[in-house]
């Protein structure tokens, strides 16, 4: 289960994880429709992007940065950065947005950025990329980016 906040009354709604392959969910409360992506980000885990959605949940994104980690499977640096990154989604209070995006799955984004070692993290505002952090870093150093 995952608590989602109604962004039209503010009632927070307690919904099952996978329910949009269902149906929509709704507000108990007022009956509008729960966004459960950003109830992924409350619940405070890194939000899986792809080629196709990386537009509207990257760069559709205003007034907060969101951080795309390119990773891979086979990348051990990029498994060592995971855990640092669930910790700072698991912080972020809304102050940011940490995003995933795997670079074997999704070449579009991939080479848009020009991504030639991962893990790479982007970090975009407002629609623009605003810095790139290349190789694993301290979780205090990629917070100090998000700042
Ligand atoms: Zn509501």
């Amino acid at each position: 289960m995952i608590v989602v906040t109604c962004s039209n009354c503010g009632a927070r709604n307690r919904v099952a994880e996978g329910a949009t392959e269902r149906r929509q969910p709704v507000c108990g409360k007022c009956r509008a429709a729960l966004n459960l992506k950003a109830g992924a980000a409350a619940a405070g885990k890194p939000l899986t992007v792809t080629d196709e959605t990386f537009a509207q949940e990257v760069l559709a994104a205003r007034g907060l940065p969101v951080l795309l980690d390119c990773w891979a499977e086979w990348c051990g640096p990029c498994r060592m950065i995971a855990p640092v990154l669930d910790e700072l989604a698991a912080e972020a209070n809304g102050r940011y947005l940490i995003t995933k995006l795997n670079v074997d799955e999704n070449p579009q984004t991939s080479m848009r950025f020009d991504i030639r070692s991962i893990p790479t993290m982007l970090i975009f505002k407002n629609g623009a990329l605003v810095d790139r952090i290349v190789g694993a870093q301290s979780k205090q150093a990629i917070a100090a980016k998000l700042r």
